[in-house]
């Protein structure tokens, strides 16, 4: 049975427009409350005279989370017959990020809640670009409180329309907008017949539908080198090249190639720490490996099979999402060390392609706390991958001097077309 298997979500939207009551009803409607919770909340509710509201379930949850062993801020799941669904926390937009692009916490999909009643807010549209920059590409649109419009079918066709439209503008391709009532559970886990002209799939399913990010079974191999070391013995001049493995498997004597020098060689000898040698190593795993060949490779390069149709590519020029935090803004002429896996280059900003932040005429910078897609150049060959592909190989952090000013991720490779090396 596959109850193990999770996906990190983010609930995203205007404040008021139903995001709490939403994961409340899921906690109920799935039956993850401890049994009687709901009830208790209920009746809690009836003997201080307030309204039973079904966002005061997170709270409940959250309370008994607490008592549990593990408190990772707050880990609210709820589960399907499918999986477990993590809800990653997003208190504000920074912090979010900040965490996104740390990889902290990676959200897989998002579902973005927009009161039918209000219709459009401009904090919905933020939200769409957020989920733009930071390259997740799941998107549930769920328009909420259709009990409180009479169920009107244009109303949600009208919200559809606009919000499809600006979405258009982002290169965001919303999966499914579902007309949904969270207070009264229409849509949610069970169809409504308040909504015959909806057939289309509950937000549950449509949940359900949705592709985990690269698991490591079938992903290709990838690993960073992180350092090469010599053995100092006269008599011994193998050179041991240690990192850890960011995505696929390797066994001995596989036949690798090194990106972006694209030298090749055959695994030797695969040596973890405090453990006899192996004879492979998988995701997430630390280890030296030696090589029958002599070949002369820089930490920084990244190690593919070479025989794998790997998504690792080499790269002088990226599309990529940017996020800056430093103090002096995100220039053009300049240069910044980025840092990617184990590697280090130098790159310029070329281009402000959307941008997010204050109004202003010109947009020729990133300010502090503001985001953008961005088109960056590298002083050489760099070995990459889009974010989709690999999250580890599809993610950097811009430093400014002596600062770590920024992060971002890799959208696509544009190497193809021009560099300013
Ligand atoms: P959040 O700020 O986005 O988390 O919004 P809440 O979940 O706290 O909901 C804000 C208000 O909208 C609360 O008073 C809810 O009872 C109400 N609300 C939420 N969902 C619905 C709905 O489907 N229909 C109606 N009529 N009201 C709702």
């Amino acid at each position: 049975d596959d109850l193990h298997e999770r996906m990190n979500i983010v609930i995203t939207g205007h404040v008021d427009h139903g995001k709490s009551t939403l994961v409340g009803r899921l906690l109920a409607d799935t039956l993850t409350l401890p049994e009687g919770k709901l009830q208790a909340v209920k009746d809690s509710c009836k003997k201080n005279g307030r309204v039973f509201e079904y966002a005061f379930l997170l709270d409940a949850l959250e309370d008994e989370q607490k008592q549990g062993i593990t408190i990772d801020s707050a880990r609210i799941f709820f589960k399907s017959k499918k999986r477990e669904y993590i809800i990653i926390d997003a208190p504000g937009h920074i912090e979010f990020l900040r965490n996104m692009l740390s990889g902290a916490s990676r959200a897989e999909a998002a579902v973005l809640v927009i009161d039918a009643v209000e219709g459009v807010a401009e904090n919905s549209k933020r939200h769409g670009l957020l989920l733009s920059l930071l390259g997740i590409s799941q998107v549930l649109v769920a328009v909420n409180k259709l009990d409180a419009v009479n169920y009107d079918e244009q109303v949600f066709e009208r919200i559809k329309n606009e919000y499809t439209a600006y979405l258009e503008t982002l290169k965001v391709k919303p999966l499914a907008f579902v007309p949904v009532s969270a207070r009264e559970g229409k849509n949610i886990t069970e169809p409504a017949s308040e909504m015959p002209w909806y057939t289309g799939s509950t937000v549950l399913e449509i949940l359900d539908s949705f592709k985990r990010l690269s698991t490591n079974e079938n992903s290709f191999f990838a690993m960073p080198v992180q350092d090469v070391y010599r053995f100092s013995n006269d008599n011994d001049d193998r050179r041991i090249y240690a990192g850890t493995v960011v995505s696929g498997e390797i066994f001995v004597g596989d036949s690798v190639t090194f990106l972006p020098s694209k030298k090749t060689a055959h695994v030797k000898n695969i040596e973890v720490w405090n453990a006899p040698p192996r004879s492979s190593i998988s995701t997430g795993e630390a280890a030296g490996l030696t090589l029958e060949e002599e070949i002369y490779i820089k930490s920084g390069e990244v190690m593919v099979k070479s025989l794998e149709k790997s998504l690792v590519e080499t790269s002088t020029r990226v599309r990529a999402n940017v996020i800056w935090l430093g103090m002096r803004p995100l220039g053009f002429n300049k240069t910044y060390l980025l840092k990617l896996g184990c590697a280090r280059v130098e790159a310029r900003l070329e281009k402000i392609e959307s941008f997010l932040g204050d109004d202003r005429e010109e947009y020729d910078e990133l300010r502090r706390h503001e985001c953008g897609s961005v088109i960056l150049g590298f002083a050489r060959p760099t070995a990459i991958s889009s974010f989709y592909d690999n999250a580890d190989l599809g993610r950097f952090v811009l430093v400014d001097g002596y600062d770590a000013s920024g992060g971002g991720i890799i959208l696509e490779n544009l190497s193809a077309k021009k560099s300013w090396e």
